[in-house]
């Protein structure tokens, strides 16, 4: 526990009687007592959804200026009802275009630039990167967090919270302390290793390799510890949802406030239906039938959560926070025609368009958000951090480098003058797995309506104007070359500032030119 410095003003009490100082002095710490209860307001308990690769389009909840294909072609009736009660953002970003950089910016309240987390993680010294014709990777984290920083689970449990893991986790490598939740500040650990997808979806297959392939011995992909569940007809959603009540209900017993992480493996592959959904969507390619009824789980999942929140009667104490990693997967394994499953958006998971980074947001703050609202305000995973440490009065440490802005003013209606300028940075130095549109090492930012995009190849630039063109379909950066120059000088900076690490030419080793330099400002 931190220890914090308090100056007290020492009074004289002159009392010739030693009984009637003792009872002054429990006279007194009882008064204080009462007012300090008085006082404290009560801490609120916090469920934070954070679905796996979530496309913008992947839900019945318009996030677009009017519904569009995708809205109709989901169902996810208790995200809608979130949003009614809470408020819905249309601007809302993931750290980064794939899972750990995002999910360990949400630990940290850093950005990927900052902690050098800017991929995904596996084996404990294993560059996931793919190999680039002209480019290498520089040294990045590549096993992940630490485990020795100071957590947003650390934070509120030393803040008097019940802290819980329960799903995918992919904080930290596999053999390297940040593997395992219970290392970052959560108490608890359901299903959540240093693997960041599910070996099967299914308590038939025992969620394992094994039982999908008829391959002996354990995967990597295995999920831990669902062991209750193996051989059941349950689909994983549903058995993590399962374990979250149950984690709900022992926080409630125990009267302590809790922060539920809920995470489930869905809707990252492998793409595999939940058979109880399956009737709704026999009109589709089986692939996007499989992939609506694991959207459909992670709302019915919600459902549960929210469901089980009024049955305790916490519902008006427990702010609810429902987001996504990264952009939905559009590069492969889902049917019909890639790159484009996240319309009007530009392609997907792994790229540097809007389609990649681009998510659902919705927040439900009791009392402070005002019911059915939108927010067009550009927020960021990273601002959780903040945003929930506020909420719960917990202070950051002294010295603690934060990227995140505190939402709450924006979740009270009111947009912060500072918000107005700010500058949005992703960082991913590193080729991904599959090819696409702007699937490739790149840097870029986002200033207001305008994104710049620094592609590390060439290297060159791509400028887009999101209010008019959020489908990136025109790249001005030819017709406006004084905003690129501006907005290179302003990139370079964000690097300088935050220590984001550049691709290396693959022939010399050596960082590529800073965006000013390539913009020759
Ligand atoms: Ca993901």
């Amino acid at each position: 526990m931190r220890m914090k410095k308090c100056n007290s003003t020492r009074q004289e009490v002159k009392i010739d009687d030693s009984m009637d100082f003792i009872r002054y002095g429990v006279g007194m710490l009882a008064s204080l007592l009462l007012t300090a209860l008085l006082m404290a307001p009560e801490q609120p308990n916090f469920v934070l959804v954070m679905v796996d690769d979530l496309g913008w389009q992947d839900t019945s909840l318009p996030l677009h200026e009017a519904p569009t294909p995708f809205n109709a072609r989901y169902w996810t009736p208790h995200l809608e009802q979130l949003a009614r009660n809470g408020m819905a953002f249309t601007n809302a970003y993931a750290a980064g275009p794939v899972c750990t950089p995002t999910r360990t910016s949400l630990m940290t309240g850093q950005s990927p630039g900052r902690t050098h987390i800017t991929y995904w993680t596996l084996r404990q010294g294993q560059d996931t990167s793919r190999p680039h014709p002209t480019l290498k990777a520089p040294e990045w984290q590549l096993n992940g967090l630490k485990g020795d920083e100071d957590t947003l689970p650390a934070l509120l449990e030393d803040g008097g919270y019940q802290t819980i893991h329960v799903g995918k986790a992919h904080f930290g490598a596999h053999d390297t302390p940040a593997a395992d939740p219970l290392n970052l500040g959560f108490h608890r650990n359901i299903a959540g290793h240093a693997s960041g997808a599910p070996a099967s979806f299914y308590g038939k297959h025992d969620f394992s390799r094994a039982g999908r392939t008829g391959k002996e011995g354990p995967g990597i992909w295995d999920v831990p510890g669902l062991d209750a569940y193996h051989g059941q007809d349950i689909y994983l959603t549903e058995a993590l949802t399962e374990e979250a009540l149950k984690e709900i209900d022992l926080s409630v017993e125990e009267d302590k406030p809790f922060f539920l992480h809920f995470a489930p493996y869905a809707v990252h592959t492998p793409i595999m239906p939940n058979p109880r959904h399956l009737d709704r969507y026999t009109d589709r390619d089986p692939k996007e039938a499989a992939y609506a009824t694991m959207i459909q789980s992670y709302d019915e999942a919600l459902g549960a959560i929210l469901d089980r929140l009024e049955h305790h009667g916490i519902q008006d104490n427990t702010i609810v926070i429902f987001t996504s990693d990264n952009g939905g997967l559009s590069a492969h394994a889902r049917g019909g025609k890639p790159h484009l499953h996240n319309a009007p958006l530009r392609s997907g998971k792994g790229s540097a368009y809007e389609g990649g980074i681009r998510v659902p947001t919705v927040i439900h703050w009791p009392g402070r958000t005002e019911p059915g609202t939108r927010s067009d305000a550009v927020i960021v995973t990273y601002d959780l951090f903040p945003t929930i440490l506020a909420a719960a009065g917990v202070s950051t440490p002294d010295g603690k480098t934060l990227d995140g802005h505190d939402l709450s003013s924006i979740l009270s209606g009111e947009i912060p003058d500072r918000e107005e300028d700010r500058i949005i940075g992703w960082n991913q130095p590193h080729q991904w797995g599959a090819s696409g549109p702007g699937i490739e090492p790149f840097t870029s930012i986002r200033q207001g309506a305008w994104k710049l995009i620094y592609f590390h190849a060439g290297p060159r630039f791509e400028l887009y104007d999101l209010e008019h063109d959020l489908g990136e379909t025109i790249d001005l950066a030819e017709s406006n070359p004084d905003r690129v120059r501006a907005m290179a000088e302003v990139m370079t900076q964000w690097i300088n500032e935050t220590g984001a690490q550049l691709s290396r030419d693959l022939e010399t080793g050596q960082p590529i030119q800073t965006p000013a330099e390539a913009a020759g400002s």
